[in-house]
């Protein structure tokens, strides 16, 4: 049994030393070059802390390899990495910066003078000027080997809705226990060629970040503009023998919705489509079906604080198109809880909120203990010993083969294009312009549209590009509601059934 990833990499390295690990827009890396690179930023990192481990370290770069090999430097150094996305806007950067107080940050010669803007005067580790550690890696060797299982590997930032984004803090057990957990299950093997979708400051991208490490498969990093041109998209596919990708639903149905098969067969080269994160309908996913009838498909289901996906369904029969597709059946070593308003089992056909029990659970929202509080509570169900539950805010109910579906959200969070989004967070942004009296965010469902109602004096282009500096580009209303006032209900709240019929 091993208690670190990084044992991952070294075993891969030794094993498939020249086997190339990943490939990005600029080129590729070997196993044996991730190795020997991560281990000499490892060493850089120990050498500038005097080997204090178990501090967060930010990665600032533009998606590429070198994003993989730093977040392993920081794992052997025995620090956790948390990714920043180059597009982020300043105020929200600052805000993530005051929550992690990094110890460094990595990044690039020209992102450093951006990076700078933020504020941060701590100490930069530039990529390109770590020099090779050389053969002497001792002191890498005793601090990674005092690395337990349940130290942090990572934080990844994820809308708060109070505006202030939440740390989700996972430890090297967590993503040891998911990864054994889908390799075994998908039979994932140094055979495979991943083709990567998600950002690396997004969940998603766990399952193909460590799958690939370890057994030595190959990780494509697949070039952002593809996801809008569905042909080209698929042709990469298709000349880098690409068999298996794992992506958000969104980025499925672009291919979909063109029907961009017809022109680029895959047959026999694609043999896993896997899915995460939103609701993937089956009418889009019967095309993908039609086209490629041999590939196994995968509706994996989880929020970020229990490692990626904590359910599964292994598509085994035919939908119709308005058929809601389940979420399935509990990941191996994971215990899904599906709770009544009593905190009571539900019954087949109650619709309850899904709870999880486990290794997979975060140890909670980086220095945010409120928060972590609220979101991980005492399992109502054993009152015996302190056990800690995720619950999750999605409303699911099982169907007449035990199977999970999901429903919808207790709460105001959303899923758009992908994107996870406290309705919240908007909220709080807007309301924090001035000249704004009041404001409140729906979403239209069917036209994927954020709809921000405003009670303000303000021009429509203004109050974008003033959000624009506090929000990620993701979250921007795509539809503005101007309103004098905007309407309350009984109990004094905002009246958001009155607004929805606005939409
Ligand atoms: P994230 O933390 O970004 O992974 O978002 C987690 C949330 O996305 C969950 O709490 C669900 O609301 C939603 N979600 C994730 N996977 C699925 C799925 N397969 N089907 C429906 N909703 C999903």
């Amino acid at each position: 049994m091993i208690n670190t990833v990084f044992t991952w990499l070294t075993d891969s390295a030794l094993r498939f030393p020249d086997k190339i690990a990943v490939v990005d827009e600029n080129g590729s890396i070997t196993y044996n070059q991730y190795f020997t690179k991560a281990l000499s930023i490892a060493r850089r990192i120990i050498e500038m802390s005097g080997g204090i481990a178990k501090k967060p370290i930010v990665v600032y770069m533009e998606k590429s390899k070198e994003i993989l090999v730093s977040f392993m430097g920081i794992a052997y150094s025995g620090c956790f990495y948390s990714p920043i996305d180059v597009d982020m806007p300043k105020v929200r950067v600052e805000k993530i910066l005051e929550i992690l107080d990094p110890q460094f940050v990595i990044t690039t010669e020209e992102l450093k003078p951006i990076f700078e803007k933020f504020g941060y005067s701590g100490h930069y580790i530039l990529y390109n000027d770590v020099y090779p550690a050389g053969d002497d890696l001792s002191i890498v060797k005793k601090i990674a080997d005092s690395i337990i299982d349940t130290d942090l590997l990572y934080v990844l930032f994820t809308s708060g809705s109070t505006g202030l984004p939440k740390g989700v803090s996972i430890c090297h057990r967590s993503v040891i226990d998911y990864i054994d957990c889908v390799c075994e299950m998908l039979n994932i093997s140094n055979q495979d060629t991943f083709g990567n979708q998600a950002p690396f400051y997004f969940d998603n991208s766990i399952l193909d970040i460590y799958s690939c490490m370890k057994t030595g498969a190959t990780l494509y990093i697949v070039p952002q503009k593809l996801f809008f041109q569905p042909v080209p998209l698929l042709e990469f596919i298709r000349d880098n023998l690409i068999n298996t990708i794992f992506w958000v639903p969104s980025a499925l149905i672009v291919v979909s919705k063109l029907k961009a098969f017809k022109n680029v067969d895959l047959n026999n080269i694609l043999k896993r489509v896997l899915f995460c994160g939103e609701v993937m309908p089956n009418k889009q996913l019967n095309i993908w079906r039609k086209y490629l009838p041999n590939a196994i498909y995968v509706n994996f289901y989880g929020p970020t604080e229990i490692t990626d996906a904590c359910t599964y369904y292994l598509v085994d029969r035919e939908f119709g198109d308005d058929e809601p597709l389940p979420i399935g059946i509990p990941m191996k070593n994971t215990d899904v809880m599906v709770l009544n308003d009593e905190d009571k089992l539900v019954k087949q056909g109650e619709i309850g909120e899904l709870c999880v029990r486990g290794t997979s659970l975060a140890m909670g929202y980086y220095n945010n203990p409120k928060m972590t509080e609220m979101a991980f509570v005492q399992n109502p169900l054993n009152d015996a010993l302190p056990e800690k539950i995720y619950r999750t805010g999605d409303l699911v109910k099982y169907n007449e083969y035990g199977e999970i579906l999901f429903l919808s959200r207790k709460d105001f969070q959303i899923k758009h294009l992908g994107h996870r989004i406290e309705l919240g967070e908007i909220e709080t942004a807007a309301s924090s312009l001035n000249d704004v009296n009041s404001c409140c965010c729906l979403y239209d469902e069917e036209n994927k549209k954020i709809v921000l109602f405003i009670d303000a004096n303000l021009d429509e282009d203004f109050i974008k590009e003033q959000l624009k500096a506090i929000i990620p580009e993701y979250m921007l209303p795509g539809k503005l509601v101007y309103l004098n006032d905007i309407p309350i209900n009984a109990n004094g709240k905002i009246d958001r059934i009155k607004l929805k019929e606005l939409i």
